[in-house]
């Protein structure tokens, strides 16, 4: 029953598209580009339990950068390091995936290694103005794997 449900979602994995399992934008655990690593914002961090925290400027949609947990390895909260001295330092990539993308080819684009986290954004084209793009939320690798073998992954 098991791998029947597996090839079910492995079949589904050509139709649905990210936007149909990413986490939206207003659920997304983020922080401000102007942070400062002290005592409260590393321990909210921590308590957050995320891996990769996206980093703003003014709006939420503006993601300019990325924070992983771990480069906060070397940050003591005493120095009050600013969240830019971090960012620079490791500057990770931002990936960027449009909403219609089919969740097999961005398992394929993870599968690259890159990275394992894409900010889904999709072309708005309703309002009055030129049309921008906009971000909706982000996907993980985690998120594809779940649709593929159709349960939810339980965080330790
Ligand atoms: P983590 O390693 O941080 O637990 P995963 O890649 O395992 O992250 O993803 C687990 C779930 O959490 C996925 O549904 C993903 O979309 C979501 N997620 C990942 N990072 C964040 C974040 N910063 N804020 C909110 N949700 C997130």
């Amino acid at each position: 029953k098991e791998e029947l449900n597996m090839i079910q979602g492995a079949l589904e994995l050509r139709t649905k598209t990210v936007e149909d399992v990413m986490t939206l934008l207003s659920d997304c655990f983020m922080i401000h580009v102007d942070a400062t690593l002290d005592f409260d914002t590393m321990s909210d961090i921590m308590k957050s339990g995320y891996t990769r925290i996206p980093v703003y400027e003014g709006e939420k949609s503006n993601i300019v950068d990325l924070l992983f947990v771990k480069d906060l390895a070397f940050v003591d909260p005493k120095d009050c390091t600013s969240l830019k001295t971090i960012t620079k330092f490791y500057s990770h990539s931002l990936h960027f995936v449009f909403n219609d993308t089919k969740l097999d080819v961005m398992l394929e684009e993870f599968k690259k290694g890159k990275s394992h986290l894409a900010i889904v954004q999709r072309v708005n084209n309703e309002c009055k103005g030129d049309p921008f793009y906009e971000v909706l939320g982000i996907v993980t690798l985690e998120d594809v794997i779940e649709e593929l073998i159709k349960s939810e992954i339980l965080d330790e």
